[in-house]
């Protein structure tokens, strides 16, 4: 049987897991000699197994708990149960991962009626009740959820009626404030032990059930921590920092929790016990001012807080208490601190050689950086700002400026100077310039994965989908969030990492893409074994993937290139053509764009490799809907409206998603991937003229049936040959290679790896085929889905190993018995998630992409997946 309880000095190297956080750290200091209190710690294990069966209290924990305060006693030279020398302890949680703020502590356990009157006498009347009136509060607050506030109110009451100040109180009438406070317990049913074992015993259980109260079990949720870990509780003889002005307490950071400087952050009160410091009731004073106050005390801490940061070689976050000029260090762990701070201390601790290099890049996380590149708001304003809606954090990042609803007003407001939010119901392609100038863009529907989200974190834009409780009214311009509503042309503040929507303008604080983070990087490029590519193709993403240091580009799409005005007409005149003619002068003419946009492409990403993927969506996204549009285009291609109407009615499809794309066009529509990859290899050629070597790579999408991609090759080869011959050129090294985004793919890999140079696993169609959820519509259940307990992440943000995940690694290893050693990338969005990328990296992925402004952050992710491999 496991021990259940051990003591701060005991030896044993159980660690963090089964003493907690705190609990570890208090046991490691006593060892390292520093002044801790004397105590105890009930061990995690102990937890779960009275959560699991509360019997086990009385039946085995009890008795342990019994013998080990007698132990504390005599270590102590102190009782806790009679009236002289009396022995108060405290009670704290503490799990494996700190939980600021989680799990109560309680404070002064042990003193009721009669102990507080000796314990009066050996000190003074203030002092001992106000020990006594803390514990009733805070046991009041933790053991029976009676809000602290109530207590506030009854002394606020009895110091008004009785005209001085709780610390003026004779003693009858301190006792008269604790006679108050226990009635308030009565008012609730319940009533204040006088018996400090069942004290203990009381406050024991209601910190292990604290591990299952709602703000715990969400903490956990957004921070990945697991619900099956439990609290362990820390008993531990009191210290007064409230008993005089010799005494106080205090709260240190060893570096700048906000800069990283190498200097001590902190603050102390003198005369105050607790969490006094931060509670907010009396302004703390900055931790230089002890240096005056009590010299010895500074002196001993500053020791004490060198030898701790080198003995953790990370910056510590520090408890102190100190009473009558005796100090006591009584919590130590490694600090929480911003992105700047954190990349700033891990560069300082390596140039202090306290650190290796691969230590730094373990220590921080991707999502750090992420916010290391995407400016954020001021905290301290965002505690004061309206929120107005939320939805999915799609991009990150954080901005202000006036609503639009369209992207043409977008435009115009832009022009005039002013910053822009863009809000629609959802975005699609042509909304794009518009776009481009927002500082952020929301949408009402849609997921992570919905256009609006796409395209913005493409861009680096803040950007907010499936914000549902909004009603935009586009014909009055104007939008109801709940019962607020907005007009164009007033102030909106986005928050992309949170999905947050807020009323007016909130200041934001910029956090540059610095030196320290090319070096971390740098570093971090040494340890990996996975390529980041990037998914981009615009001639600017694709210079920002390259400036992010992607090492090639794993998608480029080409149905944007189809999107610009001239372009869509003559796209619109290649699917409306009546006749051969019509079709082969607009087809020219795409060819023509194409070849211009690929050769800057492939310029623009050098000497890098660059996938590029054939035409995907379907023809009807091309076409316009409106009738207004409709016969401007009819105009255009002098024919009658109705008879345009007509052929665009005949292209609708009942489900897009399942429709006639991908490579199914290519199959019906051969001519037009003939022409795009005529495009390609004359740019490729073209640039080899100039010099370059450009070694294309192309893919083709959506396939499922071996034949279809035969069909396809065959073609393609066919033309590249062609295209070879006509520009007199000697054939050079290319690759045509597919994606794999169907199930049915993924089980006949070694079929269609025979005619695949490699595969791109494009997880978005993956997942949404697999699962046979629309990845456009998840936002309207995933929220019911996650609370639950039915998933616990969106599949479309975190891979779902189990299932889509089984389907990526039996299509692997099934290629790889046709083809030893063939290039496997991912490029969906799930590539450049730092929770996903462990698990490619298991698998034998060769590199992942996603979108620019996602690869400092999948940089690091992927050397930290090789390293802790
Ligand atoms: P948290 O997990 O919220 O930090 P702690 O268990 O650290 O909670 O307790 C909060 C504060 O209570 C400590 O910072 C310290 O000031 C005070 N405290 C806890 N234990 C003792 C003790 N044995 N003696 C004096 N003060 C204590
Ligand atoms: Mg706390
Ligand atoms: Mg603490």
């Amino acid at each position: 049987m496991n021990k259940l309880i051990y003591f701060f000095e005991e030896d044993n190297n159980s660690g963090k897991e089964l003493l907690g956080g705190k609990g570890a750290n208090l046991a490691e200091m006593t060892k390292l000699g520093l002044p801790v209190p004397s105590g105890f710690t009930i061990t995690t294990e102990s937890c779960i197994r009275f959560l699991n069966d509360e019997t086990f209290f009385e039946k085995e924990l009890k008795e342990h708990i019994i013998a080990s305060i007698n132990k504390l006693e005599q270590q102590t030279n102190k009782s806790f149960t009679e009236e002289n020398h009396l022995l108060l302890v405290s009670v704290r949680s503490g799990a494996a991962s700190s939980m600021p703020g989680m799990m109560d502590t309680i404070l002064n356990l042990g003193l009721n009626d009669k102990r507080v009157r000796s314990f009066a006498k050996l000190t003074n009347v203030a002092f001992a009740y106000d020990c006594y009136s803390r514990l009733l509060q805070m046991f009041g607050d933790v053991v029976y959820s009676i809000n602290k506030e109530n207590f506030n109110r009854v002394r606020h009451d009895l110091e008004k009626q009785l005209n001085k100040k709780q610390q003026d109180f004779s003693e009858e009438q301190q006792q008269q404030l604790i006679e108050a406070f226990k009635s308030l317990f009565i008012t609730h049913d319940v009533r204040f032990p006088q018996d400090p074992i069942e004290q203990l015993f009381e406050a024991t259980k209601a910190v292990f059930k604290s591990w299952n109260n709602q703000r715990a079990k969400v903490y956990r949720e957004i921070h990945h921590i697991p619900h099956h870990l439990g609290t362990a509780v820390n008993i531990q003889s009191m210290v007064f920092g409230n008993s005089g002005n010799n005494s106080g307490t205090g709260v240190v950071f060893t570096r700048n929790p906000s800069t990283g400087e190498n200097k001590l952050f902190g603050e102390f009160l003198i005369n105050a016990q607790g969490e006094d410091v931060v509670a907010g009731i009396r302004t703390p004073e900055p931790i230089e001012t002890l240096q005056n106050l009590l010299p010895t005390a500074y002196k001993e801490f500053v020791h004490y807080a060198e030898q701790l940061e080198k003995h953790y070689k990370d910056m510590q976050d520090i408890e102190f208490t100190i009473e009558n000029e005796k100090l006591f260090i009584l919590q130590t762990r490694n600090g929480k601190r911003t992105a700047k701070a954190a990349l700033q201390i891990a560069l300082d601790l390596v140039a202090e050689q306290r650190l290796t290099k691969k230590e730094a890049v373990l220590r921080i996380s991707p999502e750090a950086i992420d916010q290391l590149i995407h400016p954020i708001f001021d905290e301290k304003e965002l505690t004061n700002a309206k929120l107005l809606a939320t939805g999915l954090p799609a991009s990150p990042g954080a901005a202000t400026g006036e609503l639009v609803f369209t992207a043409e007003k977008a435009k115009e407001y832009h022009a005039l100077g002013k910053k822009v939010i863009l809000v629609r119901q959802e975005t699609s392609p042509e909304d794009i310039e518009g776009m481009v100038v927002s500082q952020a863009i929301v949408t009402s529907r849609g997921g992570m994965t919905s256009h609006a989200a796409v395209v913005a974190r493409g861009m680096g834009t803040c950007c907010v989908t499936g914000c549902e409780s909004l009603h935009i009214q586009e014909e009055s311009k104007t939008m109801m969030c709940g019962d607020i509503r907005l007009a164009e042309g007033d102030l909106v503040s986005v928050d992309g990492s949170s999905g947050c929507l807020y009323l007016g303008d909130i200041p934001t604080i910029v956090v540059e893409n610095n030196q320290n983070l090319q070096q971390l990087l740098a570093w971090a490029d040494e340890y990996a074994s996975l390529k980041v590519r990037a998914n981009a193709e615009t001639v600017s993403d694709l210079q920002t993937a390259i400036d992010f240091g992607a090492s090639g580009i794993g998608l480029a799409r080409t149905e944007h290139m189809f999107f610009g005005e001239k372009r869509v007409l003559e796209m619109r005149r290649v699917i409306l053509a009546q006749d051969n003619q019509e079709f082969e002068a607009a087809l020219t003419k795409l060819l023509e764009f194409q070849q211009e946009d690929f050769y800057q492409m492939f310029k623009a990403v050098h000497d890098k490799p660059m996938i590029i993927r054939l035409l995907d969506p379907p023809m009807h996204e091309f076409l316009p809907h409106t009738m207004n549009e409709i016969n401007t285009l009819a105009k255009q291609l002098k024919r009658r409206p109705s008879e345009v109407q007509n052929q665009i009615e005949k292209l609708q499809e009942t489900n897009p998603m399942l429709g006639h794309r991908g490579c199914r066009l290519g199959i019906t529509e051969p001519k037009i991937y003939q022409m795009q990859v005529r495009a390609i290899f004359n740019s490729a050629i073209k640039l080899m003229k100039e010099g370059f070597l450009v070694r294309p790579e192309v893919m083709i999408p959506l396939v499922s049936e071996e034949n279809e991609l035969r069909n396809i090759k065959e073609f393609l080869t066919e033309t590249v040959l062609e295209t070879f011959k006509e520009q007199q050129v000697e054939p050079f090294p290319y690759e045509i290679g597919t994606m794999i985004e169907l199930p049915r793919a993924c089980l006949i890999a070694d079929r269609l790896a025979m005619n695949s140079d490699f595969f791109s696993f494009g997880t978005n169609d993956l997942t949404q085929m697999t699962f046979g959820f629309s990845r456009d519509d998840i936002g309207k259940f995933i929220n019911s889905y996650k609370e639950k307990e039915i998933m616990v992440q969106d599949p479309f943000q975190t891979l779902d190993q189990t299932g889509v995940g089984e389907l990526i690694k039996l299509a692997v290893a099934k290629a790889r018995q046709t083809k030893e050693g063939m290039m496997i990338g991912i490029c969906g969005e799930v590539g450049g998630d730092p929770y996903s990328i462990p698990f490619f990296q298991k698998i034998g992925i060769d590199y992942i992409s996603c979108s620019p402004y996602r690869i400092p952050a999948a940089r690091l992710a992927v050397a930290q997946a090789n390293l802790i491999n």
